[in-house]
This record gives C-alpha cells, structure tokens and sequence, in this order.
C-alpha cells in the first residue's frame, strides 16, 4: 500500500515537472517570436530610409539643373505596382546602343553583362549590347573600335544614342541613367579605386553617352591613338571645339567599381599623346569617322551581346 502510494506521488510530481517545462516553453517561444518580428520590423525600416535616401539623391540631382531630356522623374513610394504595368503602353524615349571595346578581357566582359543587363531592364530602356573586339596582337586601339562600333551598329538599326562603355567598370547606382542628354555626358564622376572623385577635372573617359549627332558633329574618336590613353582627352577637346560642354550626374549617382586589372599586354602607355593632343584642332576634320578603315572579320549576334571582330594589323600608325 505504502509502496503504491510512493509510486502515485512520484508520478504527480513527475506531471508537474511536465507542466512546468511545457509552460516554460510556450513563454519562451512567445518571446522570441516578438524579438524576431521586432528585429524584422526594425530592418524593414532600414530599407525604407535606404529607399528614401536614393529618392532623395533624384532630387538633388534636379537642383543641379543642368537641362536634360533624360530627366529623372521624381519618385515617391506609392504602395504596391499595379497589375499591369503602366511601362506596357509606352515606348522608350531613345534607341540606345552600348559599345564596349574589347580584347582578352572575357571575365570582365562576363561580369558586366550580368550587371547590365538588369540594370538596363530596371532603367526600362531599349538598347543593344556591343562589343567590339580588337583581333590580332597590333597595339590596342579603344577610339578606333568605338569608332567601329557606332559605324557598324547604325548599320543594323537607327541608334539615337550611344554608351561609350569599358569593359570593367561596373555602376553602382540605377540612377545614373543610360540615356543621351543635350550635351555630351560623362556617367563616371567617382570609381571605387580613386576614391569616387573625378581623377582630373577634365576627365572624360570610362564611360560616355552622346547622341548620334553628337558624335557626328565631332567626327567620331580620333584613330591615331594606338595603346594606353589620350583618346577620351581629344574626344573631350573636340567636344569643346564644337560648343558642347560636358555635363555629369551628381557625384552621388555617378558611382562606378572598377574590377581590379593591371596593364595589359599590348596596351602600354602611348607616349605620343601628349603630341597628338597639341594638333586636335588641325586633325579632327580628317582623322575620325570619316577616315576610319579597318577589316571586319565578323559580325556575331549572341543571346546577350552582339561581338563585333575587327583587326586593325593592316592600319598605318600615323602620328
Ligand atoms: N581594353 C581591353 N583589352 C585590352 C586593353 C583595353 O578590352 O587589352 C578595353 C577595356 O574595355 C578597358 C578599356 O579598354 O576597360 C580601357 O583600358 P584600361 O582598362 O586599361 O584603362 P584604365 O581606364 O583602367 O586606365
Ligand atoms: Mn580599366
């Protein structure tokens, strides 16, 4: 009898102990539930200042007021996107064309396509991809093949505006938009590697957009720069011998990372720009789109891009 008992009293407490621990864990799973959807609450307002905070740098690139077709509207978040997207009934403003100069570069080239492309989706702009690949082991001419490319690419289709594009620089901000302005732009005020500022003041290289009759006007890149620098100095030259003047987005837009490279094989350093740079005045009527010769082995339409192969080996290197 006794013993039963004993057993009855142990099992009763057993029970409680059960209880107990049940109810100390429904307390503890109520608390971290509110803990965690505090902690969600908190970062989903962190996303909405992020949110803010890029709208706002729209308005202050508006205060610049530099006069632009390519205007930002200004944004407000205003809930939820509608069923059908208001992008389905319109058409974009300009027929852009992205031209990359190329030769052995293939994991940038990769990289910034991935990049890109969604960047131009999100932008809701028309454009093509191409890139112009130099063939061969000649010194390494990025004016020339921009010089291609706008040649080549009107042939296929009526561009209104082109994106002088290198191979490694990747914008950070989808504000900064791949369209053509009145004036010529510049798209790259800082890179990662010389700490967002623009390197020199008339710098006007990396990334470009003029129009079609932008570039015309100035008769395309100059074809004599073959290596390292001094083409995007005499495109800005000849740029402000037309009148133009450059315009860039806010330094806050205008953000790029550059993928790391050192100089390659067959691009050294021109040391005849300086020289080349001095005559652009006298040279820019004849030496350009108008005297760009070259052989084109071929014209390649991939999913992503379209590659454009020529070879300048035959080219005289006039100086
Ligand atoms: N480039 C290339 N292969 C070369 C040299 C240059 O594809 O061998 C292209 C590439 O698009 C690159 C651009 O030319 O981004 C400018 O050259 P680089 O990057 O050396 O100039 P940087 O602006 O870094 O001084
Ligand atoms: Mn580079």
């Amino acid at each position: 009898m006794a013993l039963s008992l004993y057993v009855l009293h142990l099992f009763y407490k057993f029970k409680v102990l059960v209880l107990v621990t049940l109810c100390l864990m429904v307390l503890w799973a109520t608390f971290s539930y509110f803990v965690d959807s505090r902690q969600e609450i908190s970062k989903a307002k962190d996303m909405v200042q992020d949110f803010r905070m890029v709208t706002s740098l729209v308005y202050s690139q508006k205060e610049e007021k530099f006069e632009s077709i390519a205007e930002v509207p200004t944004v407000k978040f205003q809930g939820p996107c509608p069923a059908l997207s208001p992008y389905l009934q319109c058409s974009a403003l300009q027929r852009v064309a992205i031209l990359i100069p190329h030769r052995n570069r293939e994991k940038h080239l990769l990289y910034l396509l991935e990049h890109l492309h969604p960047f131009l989706q999100r932008q809701q702009l028309d454009y093509g991809i191409y890139v112009i690949h130099q063939a061969g082991s000649t010194k390494f001419n990025r004016a020339k093949l921009l010089n291609v490319g706008y040649l080549e690419a009107l042939k296929e289709a009526s561009w209104d505006c082109f994106i002088f594009h290198d191979v490694d620089l990747v914008p950070e901000n989808d504000f900064n938009i791949y369209m053509c302005d009145r004036q010529p732009k510049h798209l790259v005020v800082g890179r990662n590697n010389t700490g967002y500022r623009l390197r020199y003041s008339g710098y006007f290289g990396g990334v470009t957009a003029l129009t079609r009759d932008q570039f015309s006007k100035v008769n395309g890149f100059s074809n004599n720069y073959w290596g390292w620098g001094g083409e995007d100095d005499d495109l800005r030259i000849r740029v402000e011998m037309q009148k133009m003047k450059v315009v860039r987005p806010s330094a806050a837009v205008a953000r790029y990372t550059m993928i790391f490279h050192k100089r390659d094989h067959g691009n050294e350093e021109n040391a005849e720009r300086m020289k080349l740079l001095r005559q652009v005045s006298r040279t820019w009527k004849r030496d350009g789109l108008n005297s760009c010769s070259y052989k084109l082995l071929s014209v390649e339409h991939n999913p992503l891009y379209i590659n454009i192969t020529v070879d300048f080996s035959m080219q005289p290197k006039i100086s």
